[in-house]
């Protein structure tokens, strides 16, 4: 390819409201662009690369015994319905109608659609084990698509599910695609830290994901200072404070009330009232409504410097989604306005659950339950019930390690590239998807699910491989691996001679040949992240040799131009290796 002919607009400057290094740099490099929020179309260089990290993924899905199929972006709503997720999936769904007014979406994710094809196509424990995979564009209605490739609404993923007779063979699946995780991830450098996360809206348990360590990640992780132990903080345990009795909270608390009503005008909010009656936020508790899906309430408690967790509420409740009261409902259950809810003279009907730390507190802070007022000296038995004592609060930075008990844990960001987890029989059952066992009995398939984002890969490679010149792009996944410089026209016949013998040995090269200074060529090839160059100028005329640069380190030989093609070829294959 000549760079002449080449489709690639580079920019100077990054364009406005993009915040991410790897957004910048890759519509600066003329790799993609924006069409409209979180919608980005891929220009040669972009889907070049694009098509690069998709091979790997390819490479290892089918190393690992996986079959590669193409499911439909257009999905029957009847599909959605009969697993539940039509009305609650979360980002909504895109949704259409076709002509005939059948209701139709844009496909999120394709457990549905997976499960479906196998109901009808497994019948026997002969079928399986399976799995299954493919390369798909989904899309995401998100509120706030932001970041480039890494959270846009149209994106391609690698979604893989396993089917298999029994869990054992369900934990030999997850074992096998969690090694072809890792394993393609290295080989896009792109290393991942694997850590514990929430399930998510697919269900499932044993769930990691993937995340690469980055500034500009969005996601929080927690790692132990002491030993592995590494969570995103949506999921990351607490333990409860020493000498907290979830059993019997009553131990640290008095036995006959104490409490006492005090007027908090206009005080709604933890640092309103503690500054109002001079306690510490860790003297306080705040009580958060919640109504569930089956229209019940449930009452969350946490200290007041703390937040909650609502993943972990949503499973110690076990009500799946959760919803914050409304206003209009908080006033109706509580009798009191927003910003006072406590839990002294709840109704019965709804249920209290409280962070295992409340145990350990005594003579606290609440809300009364009306307007402009609340109680002080609060202690759990007394003055109320706890339905249920749990690990309900978002960990944080500082807190000891639940899993050695010893270490503390530290804050990482990162941005999430995979996800692994088992779903066991639940689509299966919701879809019908049944077997035939070895004694004739009828039984759900027992699923996993495994997913990569692939353009998300792209972007953060880009984060992890830059630097103030632009991208370095690692050498399997690059749009061309050498780029011939062409920096004096006279010169032209010995730049074409080396292109053709690189091509002839397989290398993917660009040849700039374009009537441009020196500097730019320079510049552009740094920018768009070629992994090495090859220089044909002064120094080719003057002494027969090219000059070969690699990205990457810095480093610069000269070679006698006869010998370029064979060392470019040494380099690549050491790069690759
Ligand atoms: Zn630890």
């Amino acid at each position: 390819m000549r760079a002449s002919e080449l489709f690639f607009p580079t920019l100077r400057e990054a364009p406005t409201g993009t915040e991410l290094i790897s957004h910048q740099l890759l519509v600066r490099g003329g790799f993609i662009r924006q069409l409209a929020a979180g919608v980005f179309i891929y220009l040669p260089l972009g889907i070049g690369v694009l098509r690069k990290v998709e091979n790997v993924v390819r490479e290892e899905m089918n190393r690992a015994g996986a079959q590669e199929v193409h499911l439909s972006v257009l999905q029957p709503a009847e599909l959605w319905i009969a697993s539940g997720r039509w009305e609650t999936f979360r980002p909504p769904l895109f949704k259409l109608r076709d002509q005939r007014g059948r209701s139709f979406c844009l496909g999120p994710t394709h457990e549905e659609a997976f499960a479906q094809m196998v109901r009808d196509g497994v019948t026997s424990y002969r079928d399986l084990p399976m799995t299954i995979y493919q390369i798909q564009v989904k899309f995401r209605d998100e509120e706030r698509p932001r970041g480039g490739l890494l959270r846009g609404r149209e994106f391609l993923m690698k979604d893989a599910y396993s089917f298999d007779a029994s869990s054992e063979g369900l934990d030999a699946s997850y074992e096998r695609m969690y090694e072809a995780h890792t394993r393609l991830f290295e080989r896009c450098g792109v290393p991942c830290r694997v850590v514990e996360a929430a399930a998510g809206a697919m269900g499932g348990y044993e769930t990691r994901e993937f995340m690469l360590e980055a500034p500009g990640g969005e996601d929080t992780l927690l790692l132990c200072d002491a030993c592995e132990y590494a969570a995103n903080a949506e999921c990351a345990k607490t333990l409860p404070p020493d000498g907290a009795d979830v059993t019997s909270p009553a131990a640290v608390a008095p036995t006959r009330t104490r409490r006492e009503r005090v007027d908090t005008p206009d005080a709604k909010t933890v640092q309103e009232v503690c500054s109002l009656l001079e306690v510490a936020p860790q003297q306080l508790v705040k009580t958060l409504l919640y109504r569930g899906p089956d229209e019940s309430f449930v009452a969350a408690m946490v200290r007041g410097d703390r937040e909650l967790n609502e993943v972990k509420l949503e499973s110690a409740a076990g009500l799946s989604p959760l919803e914050m009261a409304s206003e209009a409902e908080i006033e109706q259950v509580t009798g009191g306005p927003l910003g006072f809810t406590g839990p002294v003279g709840l109704p019965d009907t709804v249920r209290l659950l409280a962070d295992h730390e409340i145990a350990a507190m005594a003579d606290f802070v609440t809300g009364a339950n009306e307007a402009d007022a609340h109680f002080v000296e609060v202690n759990v038995g007394p003055d109320f019930d706890v339905a249920r004592f749990d690990d309900l609060r978002v960990a944080v930075a500082g807190d000891i390690c639940p899993e050695c008990r010893e270490g503390h844990l530290e804050e990482r960001r990162g941005i999430e590239l995979g996800h692994v987890f088992k779903l066991g029989t639940k689509y299966a059952e919701d879809m019908g998807a049944l077997f035939t066992d070895e004694d004739g009995v009828q039984r759900p398939i027992v699923m996993g699910c495994y997913g990569i984002g692939v353009s998300r890969i792209v972007a953060a490679v880009v984060e992890a491989h830059h630097d103030d010149d632009g991208i370095i792009w690692p050498m399997v996944i690059a749009p061309f691996q050498v780029v011939v410089l062409l920096l004096d026209d006279e010169l032209t016949q010995e730049a074409i001679g080396l292109v053709e013998e690189l091509q002839r040995r397989g290398v993917e090269v660009l040849l700039d040949e374009r009537s441009e200074r020196p500097g730019v060529k320079f510049k552009d090839a740094d920018l768009i992240g070629i992994p090495l160059k090859a220089i044909i100028g002064r120094r080719t005329k003057a002494d027969g040799v090219v000059e070969i640069q690699t990205r990457a380190t810095g480093a610069k030989e000269m070679v006698p131009l006869a010998e370029a093609a064979e060392r470019v070829c040494n380099i690549i294959a050491a790069e690759s290796a």
